[in-house]
């Protein structure tokens, strides 16, 4: 084909895009969009240029290795080039890898073709010169001709010998592997730069290249970098051996780090299976990589195939399907779970990421929407590694239409119309419809016939959603109303699993204490604290009578749980739910708790004055602990008051009404005996 204006443009305009990609990534470690997407081009951009290759130009990326270096470090340059790699993104392009080689080398095909095999890590390629055993020089790999000195820096990584150790390595040996940031010290770093209002690194080779290029070695330092070598550069005035695996093998008896992966196989095939079986295992690596590299084992072989522009014949990057990738936000819903609580949820165009096609993706809360500023109409760069649950990893600002708006917490439930409530402190919203809102009766059902609840059998999501939307189900108690008919007559269900459902529920009316508190929902009510609950108070009446103190004195309930259960209590509806399901049948055995064994198990006390060796909090609880009720007043039913200095009215109403009063040492010693 001729080409024409229009394809010179094409080529352009798409070098045009690339050339800024490269200057995000490699210049301000900040890409903004995924690598898939810049692969997508580049490959693009290739398959154009094969097809004109007299339009092809000496600085289009596809000739060029990365990009140039800062300014602001010292250049570095490379005696020899640091080069890229080819990539494979499928099967046939290892057979086709294969082959050109072959091809080249003039072997026939009897004569097997070995493959050193290593994960590719992701991270930033780096030089290290060793004159004499001593590290002299670290340097990026920059535009592949001149890198950027990071001496400094490279000798703050701890898996980086200053001195090797060992005999017999050259001279001068230029070793050059990746420096990159393993999984949990990105994880940590990025949970301290949100702590601190920081923008968090998008992924672990953003976050290693932005430690590694800084001005500032000490800020190198803090990062937990590692390096892995994978090559050598120049090497003189000593002798390595002639295959890729072993001259790493030599470098691990010198000190060097390299991959414990690293395998040799025989021909593509032999890649294949290599390559399949680290997919299974690649989120279970302490690292992330995005491929595998293969290199021709013989270096006689790899010398006599030599490179190209930007990258040798002899090696090849079969890249794992991408975990990152870019989608349009259609929609920003809000979701109202079983406690009210408001979920922003991105509806995504969807896209295939990590193995599956992605169409939602949470953004938690308001927090969240705000700090990755999210808008509908948005392009997002979307992540999902391993059975992670897909997230949003930022927003291509670039790509935002000009019409977008910034998302606004709804004030009223979207379901239920209710008010939304965002108290200030919590990162959440909530409907405060409570029980009267569809969403959070579906959600509640969900839970109260769950399995450590009250294990209803056969009764699904699906079901769920027909019969709140049929309005054949309000509340729990509802489920105890249902017959045969109502049940067949849903969709997906017939006589027999009607019939099945119906046992199930029946059976569930026998229940325990625990298992029934734990159905109720109440909010931070877990299955622990709803079995420590049954066990401390012994029956339902004694929880729901139990004041916020006593609920404290309870193992492991703390002021905002003991808070949640009396305001759960405490609403009517609550009550009359618990009315008509004990009216349905639902029973249980009560828990024999003997609280007589508390030494002031029936007492109460009063705390009045200033405690100046025991905060009076701990006083409190300490007596709690021990069975008394703390009181705020003294009436005749006190049994004993605790007067510090300062004690006023109550002392004096204790006096009046001769209630046995106690100083703080006296009562700290109390305590001691009791806690013996
Ligand atoms: P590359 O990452 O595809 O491969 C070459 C690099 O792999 C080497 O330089 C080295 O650093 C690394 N590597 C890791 N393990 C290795 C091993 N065992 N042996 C040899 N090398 C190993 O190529 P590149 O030129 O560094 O970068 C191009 C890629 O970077 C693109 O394919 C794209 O995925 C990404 N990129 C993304 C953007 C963006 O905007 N998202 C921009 C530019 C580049």
């Amino acid at each position: 084909m001729k080409p024409d204006t229009s394809m010179t443009q094409l080529l352009e305009q798409l070098r045009d895009q690339l050339r800024h990609y490269n200057y995000q990534y490699y210049v301000l470690d900040d890409p903004q969009v995924p690598d898939a997407e810049y692969d997508r081009a580049f490959r693009q951009l290739k398959a154009l240029e094969d097809e004109h290759p007299e339009l092809i130009t000496s600085d289009s990326p596809t000739q060029r290795v990365g990009a140039e270096p800062l300014a602001a470090f010292t250049q570095v340059r490379h005696e020899m080039p640091m080069l890229s790699l080819d990539n494979a993104f499928s099967a046939d392009d290892m057979y086709s890898f294969e082959k050109r080689l072959r091809d080249r080398l003039k072997l026939s095909d009897e004569i097997p073709l070995e493959f050193a095999c290593e994960p590719k890590l992701d991270g930033i390629a780096v030089s290290l010169l060793y004159e004499n055993g001593q590290l002299i020089r670290g340097a990026t790999r920059g535009d592949g001709s001149t890198g950027e000195d990071i001496t400094l820096n490279v000798r703050t990584v701890e898996s980086i010998p200053l001195r090797l150790i060992g005999s017999g390595y050259p001279e001068r040996l230029e070793v050059r592997g990746e420096i990159y940031m393993p999984r949990r010290s990105f994880t940590r770093l990025n949970e301290e730069a949100l702590k601190r209002g920081d923008k968090p690194f998008v992924n672990p080779r953003n976050a290693a290249a932005g430690s590694l290029r800084q001005l500032d070695p000490k800020i190198t330092a803090q990062r937990s970098l590692e390096m892995c070598c994978y090559s050598v550069g120049i090497v003189s005035g000593g002798e390595l051996p002639n295959s890729h695996e072993a001259i790493l093998r030599k470098l691990a008896t010198w000190g060097l780090k390299i991959n414990a992966e690293m395998a040799v196989v025989q021909g593509a095939e032999g890649c294949l299976e290599y390559f399949e079986a680290l997919s299974v295992r690649r989120n279970q690596l302490a690292y992330e990589i995005d491929g595998i590299v293969f290199k021709v084992n013989d270096i006689e072989l790899q010398q006599r195939l030599g490179f190209v522009s930007r990258a040798p014949r002899w090696a090849i990057a079969h890249k794992f399907p991408a975990q990152e990738e870019i989608t349009i936000v259609n929609a920003i819903e809000f979701q109202v779970g079983r406690t009210g609580a408001i979920t922003p949820v991105a509806r995504l165009e969807p896209v295939f990421v990590g193995g599956v096609t992605v169409s939602n993706a949470t953004l938690h809360n308001m927090d969240e929407v705000e700090r990755l500023d999210i808008r509908a109409g948005d392009s997002v760069i979307i992540r999902r590694a391993g059975d992670v649950i897909p997230q949003v990893v930022s927003v291509v600002l670039e790509r935002r239409p000009a019409d977008t708006e910034a998302v606004q917490l709804p004030q009223r439930c979207p379901v239920c119309d209710s008010e939304i409530i965002r108290v200030d402190s919590e990162a959440v919203a909530r409907c405060s419809g409570g029980l009267s809102c569809a969403a959070q009766r579906k959600e509640a059902l969900k839970h109260y016939v769950s399995r450590k609840a009250m294990d209803i059998d056969g009764l699904g999501e699906k079901l769920i959603d027909g019969l709140v939307e049929k309005e054949l189900v309000h509340s729990p108690a509802d489920l105890y109303r249902l017959h045969h008919l109502q049940l067949a007559s849903m969709e997906r269900m017939g006589d027999k699993s009607a019939a099945k459902l119906l046992q199930s529920i029946e059976k569930s009316k026998a229940t325990e204490l625990a298992n029934f508190i734990y159905a109720l929902g109440i909010r931070e009510v877990g299955e622990a604290t709803a079995r420590t609950l049954a066990m401390h108070f012994g029956s339902l009446e004694a929880v729901m009578s139990a004041d916020e103190e006593q609920l404290q004195a309870a193992p492991d309930i703390g002021p905002i749980v003991a808070q949640y259960i009396v305001s759960f209590f405490h609403q009517v509806h609550n009550r009359e739910v618990i009315e008509a399901l004990r009216a349905a049948g639902v029973h249980w055995q009560d828990v024999e708790v003997d609280h007589h064994e508390l030494p002031l198990a029936g007492q109460t006390w009063v705390l009045t004055g200033t405690l100046e060796q025991m905060p009076r909090s701990e006083a409190k609880k300490q007596l709690l602990a021990l069975g008394a009720k703390v009181a705020g007043s003294v009436s005749k039913k006190t049994d004993c008051v605790v007067a510090g200095p300062g004690a006023g009215s109550k002392l004096q109403k204790a006096e009046e009404l001769n209630i046995p009063v106690m100083d703080e040492q006296q009562l700290i010693a109390l305590l001691a005996e009791y806690n013996q």
